[in-house]
């Protein structure tokens, strides 16, 4: 494990190419093991990191009581194959004096942007940060984190940063809840009403399959199944375009984002799935 800019970018220079890249706040669950298990089968190198960024909560979240365990994820880490585990104190990411942010145009203005105010200029300044240091080949993002996967995949466009974005399937328990660092959180009824967010989804896409194209429909059946718990608290659904730029009134016409958030309990949720005509 190293925890500076300059030892990463010494032994990263040592590495074979392709080199690939798993960001990580740790916590790590089976869907981080999958994007690093895909990375690993698909790179010679792999690189994880390891980094808890404060810029991505708002005041009022749960960045001093988000899930730590750095023994447990660095044991993880090195049984799934990582070559490189980057696990920065905070001064390394933002040194003294730090006041460069990036801000990827619109993404504040999107449903969970709205949501959770310079939460994506956390994100996508960060993740410039860590593929700068890094410089990896390849990053492996989860589709579970919808509009963070387009916020990074535009980010990489509009600035032509040289690597390639890899999404990777969202990875559900049995019973279809999204695994999330969060749901240590939930009691066990909140956990079985959290379920309501999946299975809103689910009937939403069944719907979507058997031919309903209304999108305000399409969002009352999630927001109806959600609504329906009562330790449910929905904040918002929406029907976006494949890329996530904006909302869709009327008929869906090509690839579309269906993403819901809800608070359950004290824990905020967030799950997607993605229609395909
Ligand atoms: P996090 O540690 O929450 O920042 O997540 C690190 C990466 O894992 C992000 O790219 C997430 O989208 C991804 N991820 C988180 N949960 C899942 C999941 N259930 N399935 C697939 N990827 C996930």
């Amino acid at each position: 494990m190293v925890r500076t800019v300059e030892a990463v970018r010494a032994e990263r220079a040592e590495l074979p190419a392709p080199v690939g890249l798993v960001p990580t706040m740790g916590a790590l669950h089976e869907g981080h093991l999958s994007l690093l298990r895909r990375a690993r089968g698909e790179c010679r190198s792999l690189i994880a990191s390891l980094f808890v960024n404060p810029a991505q909560f708002g005041p009022g979240e749960d960045f001093a009581s988000y899930p730590r365990d750095e023994e447990r994820d660095a044991r993880l880490f090195a049984e799934t194959g990582v070559d490189l585990l980057f696990a920065p104190g905070i001064e390394e990411i933002y040194p003294p004096g730090h006041a460069t942010t990036v801000t990827v145009g619109g993404a504040e203005e999107r449903p969970e942007g709205l949501s959770r105010p310079g939460h994506f200029t956390g994100v996508a300044t960060v993740v410039t940060a860590l593929l700068s240091i890094v410089a990896p080949d390849r990053a492996y993002l989860g589709e579970k984190d919808a509009q963070q996967l387009a916020v990074v995949s535009r980010l990489v466009r509009d600035l032509a940063l040289p690597v390639e974005v890899v999404a990777c399937p969202t990875v559900r328990d049995p019973d279809g809840l999204a695994l999330s660092s969060r749901n240590v959180y939930l009691s066990r009824e909140e956990r079985r009403q959290a379920l309501s967010l999946s299975a809103g989804l689910r009937a939403a896409a069944a719907a979507f399959a058997a031919g309903v194209r209304d999108a305000g429909e399409l969002r009352r059946i999630v927001s109806g199944c959600v609504s329906s718990q009562p330790l449910a608290v929905l904040d918002y659904v929406s029907l976006a375009d494949g890329e996530m730029r904006e909302e869709i009134e009327g008929e869906v016409q090509g690839e579309a984002v269906l993403s819901v958030a809800a608070r359950v309990g004290g824990t905020r949720l967030i799950d997607n799935v993605r229609l395909r005509p």
